[in-house]
């Protein structure tokens, strides 16, 4: 199936672009801007995986369109938002990165707690990085939702020559986990980026049925 997806870019924030240099005038022209409407959903989706693999890459490829070939980890940077438009619905994502805390191992049940999404990342060149996905799993049956959406991803693609984990493989370890979809992606060449994070809150949304929107969280009514 092939959904078109529309995405809404955030606004930069400030930037003007109107030419218009009088405060005033400023003022009088923001107050006279639509507010945007406001989100149907807010869903929060996390990123895990070993080290290295692109995590952050992949966040800032989607949310700001950049890639950073020789960023250092990036320290500090809890999370991204980026707003979406799908199936008529506006949804707010939080994207969740594991700034460095990773190497650590002190990724807990907080950061895993009220994500509706979970993308699973390893490195196609890096058979240890791929080794680590048991670890992984073992975190999300332990501290995941059961609802959460499970996305793996098979990063940096434009390596292609350097690949020593096959895309069967990825399949074959996607395929023995319920619901559990694959992809592989370049954040570098901006390569099935987009989908994976759209296709995640695609798969989300699909699976609420009938749902209300109460105080910012979607309360799911289980169908009889
Ligand atoms: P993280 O530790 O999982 O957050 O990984 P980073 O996003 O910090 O990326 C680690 C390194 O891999 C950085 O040097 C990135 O430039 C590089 N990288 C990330 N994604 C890709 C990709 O798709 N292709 C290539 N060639 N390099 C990538
Ligand atoms: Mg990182």
């Amino acid at each position: 199936m092939d959904h078109r997806y529309d995405i809404a870019r955030r606004a930069a924030a400030g930037g003007g672009g109107s030419g218009n240099s009088s405060p005033a005038l400023g003022a009088q022209s923001r107050r006279r801007k639509v507010p945007p409407r406001p989100a149907d959903f807010k869903l929060q989706i996390i990123i895990i995986g070993a080290r290295g693999v692109g995590k952050t890459s992949l966040m800032e490829r989607f949310t700001d369109d950049t890639f950073c070939e020789s960023c250092k980890s990036t320290v500090g940077v809890d999370f991204k938002i980026k707003t979406v438009e799908l199936r008529g619905k506006k949804i707010r994502l939080q994207i969740w990165d594991t700034a460095g805390q990773e190497r650590f191992n002190s990724i807990t049940s907080a950061y895993y707690r009220g994500a509706k999404g979970i993308v699973i990342v390893y490195d196609i060149t890096k058979q240890e990085t791929f080794e680590d996905l048991a670890k992984w799993m073992k975190m999300i049956d332990k501290y995941a939702s059961e609802e959460a959406e499970l996305l793996l991803v098979g990063n940096k693609l434009d390596c292609e020559s350097d690949r020593v984990i096959s895309k069967q493989q990825g399949e074959r370890f996607a395929s023995r986990i319920s619901g559990m979809r694959f992809c592989e992606s370049s954040a570098k060449d901006n390569f099935n980026v987009d989908e994976i994070f759209l296709k995640l809150v695609d798969d989300i949304i699909s699976k609420v049925n009938l749902f209300k929107f109460i105080s910012n969280k979607i309360v799911i009514i289980q169908p009889d």
